[in-house]
């Protein structure tokens, strides 16, 4: 119909419509962003545009007359083109738009959005026109996109936290397979559905849930928020979980995201160190940091308020050394637990059951209305102490010696109440243990002056403010000096002279005599290569030091002095140890091995002070002594005292019977020297000769060897 009417056109008008055709033509050949294709009824391009050009690749002249199926239709599609087409340009259906995958000359596949349009031409022909947009950026940006979400899909599925959506309505919106797993469900769902439950708790503290919330309301975050949740089965977990809300460009809120972090072996491992910090690893009771923590609370709280009475017991078991010495410390340490277990059904169930280390216990008790009530546990616990032990080696009884300080105002820190309890079992001990002793302030300052000694003294051994003196000891019968004695000397600022009688045995209770030991002995070493370099006539001098009874602990000692020796460049010989004859009371068969193995050194073994202590015959026996000093109690007055004159002799004696040799100490007269000599002892020590003297006076007494 419309090639009729067409027919009727003048030729004017005909004229006018191709000049309005070419300008069409003109304007689709130009546009440059329209790829446009004219194909006539054999499906020939009759129509090409620079566009179409940019999009496949041909050229306007090659693509003129070419058949579309061969120059841009893929294989499989070309055939049910071919016919769409053709069916069209006959009177048929028309195309619709559609995505489709072209080919450019280079046989790539160019994806392109296509419209199509059938028009009649001035010879009445019908022919197709397309236009085919260039779809190569946005599917560029599609897959970009794809990939884009696949790579967040995975991590958000791979990833080891826990991640989450939930609406404004509290309603989980979608969670990672991470948080299924972590919070034991069988899949996204279930969890979903299950903690959206308003009756499900899932924060084990509900007022934590309600926190979070807050926080989330005010700020629109929470960050790394640590709380305790249910997992499906009912278990426990920590959790740390960090959220934000997510709003739109408006600022209106659409849902908020979170992560989740399981934190239960990190707050484990945090309460682990919490109880450690505040416990005792042998008996699992509290420490001395937990016991001070509650009296510094007791302390603030008695300032503000005077009432509740409470007191603070001292427990330390009485020559508990000598079980670990000769039982072992494996079964030292049972029986700590065994006696802690006591003392703990000895008390009531508020009382505080400490270990101090060692064999101290102590005891804070509160809420008590009257002081009877202290004793009454007092003697309970000690009495529960005193109780026979049987174990596989026999059975054993322990005493304890019990300070106690009672609560006042005039405590301010527990620091002082520590040490007030600790000077009140010092008292007990002193009085033969057993029974407690409760605080009084009269036990103060001397106790006070002695821990500041002790500050004193470590001040004085870091700045080397401590110097030795030597005193010489002379063979009795030739009078000649055969070495020397090296003798602590403590030059205070204040005080002047401090005696080592004063300071050793402080040094000895709070370990400083291990620095202070090892001091002396390298600088008596020392001193003695010293002297040897400097005179061929000291070459057989020998020098004694005082071995504390307390570095017989010291499972190093006889590596040290070998080391010391070697350091110094002397013969074991050279060196003689002085251990005070009280001292081996104490001592347990174990230690004995020490002195064998410092004789292997070649070290002279001296007993200090002998006739002081209690040594037993059969114990002197065991010993490989070399040198036995008679202490100066028995040489005073030795020139008028018949009876001392009768010890000092004995003690020669029995000194001989056992291959030693006898050094007297304190000589001060020469009828003294005398009688010693008439007994046979072969060697002395004291005033009559020389005080203990500094290195340089020392030096006069081996010129004039
Ligand atoms: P000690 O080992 O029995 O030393 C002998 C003490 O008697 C020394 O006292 C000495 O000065 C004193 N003395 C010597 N001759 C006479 C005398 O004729 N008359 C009188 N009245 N006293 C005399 P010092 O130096 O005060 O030492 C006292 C104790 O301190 C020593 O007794 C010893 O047990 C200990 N000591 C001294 N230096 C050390 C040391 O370096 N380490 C250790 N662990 N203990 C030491
Ligand atoms: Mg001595
Ligand atoms: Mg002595």
């Amino acid at each position: 119909m419309q090639t009729n009417s067409f027919l009727r056109l003048d030729i004017r008008t005909q004229a006018i419509l191709r000049e309005s055709e070419a300008r069409f033509r003109r304007l689709f050949e130009e546009i440059p962003n329209i790829p446009m294709q004219g194909y006539d009824r054999d499906r020939r391009v009759i129509f090409w545009n620079q566009a179409s050009e940019r999009l496949y690749g041909y050229d306007e002249k090659t693509a003129m007359g070419q058949r579309i199926e061969d120059l841009i239709i893929p294989g499989e599609l070309r055939e049910p083109i071919v016919q769409l087409i053709d069916n069209w340009i006959a009177g048929g259906p028309a195309i619709p738009p559609a995505e489709l995958e072209l080919l450019n000359q280079a046989g790539e596949r160019v994806p392109v959005f296509s419209s199509h349009v059938v028009l009649e031409n001035t010879q009445g022909y019908r022919e197709m026109y397309c236009v085919d947009l260039d779809l190569r950026d946005r599917k560029q940006a599609e897959q970009a996109i794809r990939a884009s979400e696949a790579k967040y899909r995975s991590i958000f599925e791979n990833i080891t936290q826990g991640l989450f959506q939930i609406d404004s309505n509290g309603r989980y919106i979608s969670v990672n397979p991470f948080l299924v797993t972590l919070l034991g469900y069988d899949s996204a769902e279930v969890l979903m559905t299950h903690l959206t439950h308003p009756e499900q708790p899932f924060y084990v503290d509900p007022n934590r849930y309600c926190e979070l919330l807050q926080q989330l309301n005010k700020t629109g975050e929470v960050r790394n928020f640590e709380s305790q949740v249910y997992r499906r089965d009912g278990s426990k977990i920590w959790i740390s979980e960090t959220q934000n809300a997510v709003r739109d460009s408006q600022g209106i809120l659409l849902y908020y995201e979170g992560r989740l972090e399981d934190i239960t072996l990190r707050h484990q491992a945090e309460a682990q160190l919490r109880y450690d910090a505040i416990h005792d690893p042998l008996t699992s009771l509290y420490n001395r940091a937990y016991v001070a923590e509650q009296l510094e609370q007791i302390l603030q709280w008695q300032g503000s308020n005077r009432q509740g009475l409470w007191a603070l017991l001292l427990i330390d078991l009485d020559r508990f050394k000598v079980i670990n010495d000769s039982l072992g410390y494996v079964v030292g340490d049972e029986i700590l637990k065994i006696l802690a277990q006591r003392l703990r059904s000895a008390l009531r169930s508020q009382d505080v059951l400490a270990r101090l280390g060692g064999d101290e216990f102590v005891i804070l008790l509160q809420d008590l209305a009257l002081p009877r009530e202290i004793f009454a546990i007092a003697t309970r616990c000690m009495e529960a102490l005193r109780l026979p032990l049987t174990l596989p080696s026999g059975t054993f009884s322990v005493e304890a010696s019990m300070g106690i300080a009672q609560g006042t105002l005039a405590y301010h820190s527990a620091d002082e109440v520590f040490r007030g309890a600790d000077i009140a079992m010092y008292r007990a001990k002193a009085e033969g243990g057993g029974h407690p002793v409760l605080f009084e302030q009269e036990m103060h300052p001397r106790a006070l002056a002695r821990w500041e000694l002790e500050q004193e003294l470590k001040q004085a051994l870091a700045q080397e403010a401590l110097q030795l003196f030597y005193q010489p000891i002379i063979d009795l019968q030739t009078e000649k000096l055969t070495g020397f004695e090296a003798l602590l000397r403590w030059n205070h600022p204040e005080r002047g002279w401090i005696s080592p009688a004063e300071f050793v045995p402080i040094a000895e209770e709070t370990g400083l005599i291990h620095p202070l030991s090892w001091w002396v002995f390298r600088k008596a070493a020392q001193q003695l290569q010293c002297w040897q370099m400097q005179f061929p006539q000291a070459k057989h001098l020998t020098m004694n030091v005082n071995l504390s009874v307390v570095q017989l602990k010291q499972t190093d000692l006889v590596e040290r002095l070998q080391r010391l020796l070697q350091e110094c460049d002397l013969q074991g010989d050279r060196l003689k140890l002085e251990v005070t004859e009280a001292n081996f009371f104490t001592v347990s068969e174990s230690t004995l091995q020490i002195f064998y193995d410092l004789k292997q050194l070649g070290m002279g073994l001296c007993i200090d002070d002998f006739g002081t202590g209690y040594s037993s015959l059969s114990r002197l026996h065991q010993l490989p002594l070399d040198v036995l000093k008679i202490d100066r109690a028995f040489v005073d007055d030795l020139d008028f005292d018949l009876r001392k004159q009768a010890i000092a002799h004995s003690i020669i004696m029995l000194a001989h019977g056992l291959g030693a040799s006898v050094v007297a100490e304190g000589i001060e007269t020469e009828s003294q020297l005398q009688i010693l000599r008439q007994f046979g002892c072969e060697f002395g020590q004291g005033y009559w000769f020389s005080r203990p003297v500094a290195a340089e006076q020392a030096a006069a007494w081996i010129e004039a060897i």
